[in-house]
């Protein structure tokens, strides 16, 4: 997807904050953090969000999540604790059509999300 921001992120077209990256994902700070620690892991492939997600995706989408995990540890969060979310679509607040997990710490968070 050559106009998509994330893909263009995500082959170092525009730069950004890297925390860590291999051959299938990237993360980085996000660019408005809503919290001290606020990451977006993206796969480089391009996924539009949740609903695009398939029976062959299990691999790399478990991969996102033990990422994000990582990052956490990483950012010094593991233990405080931390949020993981993905926003689908519009209800879900979906900004940026493709996939991402925000991984929020280092405050408190309240529940339920407004
Ligand atoms: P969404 O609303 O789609 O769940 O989240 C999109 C996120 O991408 C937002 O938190 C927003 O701040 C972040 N974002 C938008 N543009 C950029 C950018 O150019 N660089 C970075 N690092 N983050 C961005
Ligand atoms: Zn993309």
């Amino acid at each position: 997807m050559s106009d998509c921001l994330f893909c263009k992120i995500g082959s170092g077209r525009i730069p950004a904050t890297v925390v860590m990256q291999d051959d299938d994902l990237m993360a980085f700070d996000d660019v408005n953090p809503q919290a001290s620690v606020h990451v977006l892991v993206i796969p480089k492939r391009h996924v539009t969000g949740l609903n695009d997600v398939g029976a062959g995706d299990h691999a790399w989408l478990g991969r996102l999540l033990e990422a994000a995990i990582q990052v956490a540890g990483k950012k010094g969060i593991a233990e405080s604790g931390y949020r993981v979310v993905v926003n689908q679509g519009r209800d879900g607040g979906q900004s940026v059509f493709h996939l991402h997990l925000h991984l929020l710490g280092g405050r408190h968070m309240a529940w339920p999300p407004g």
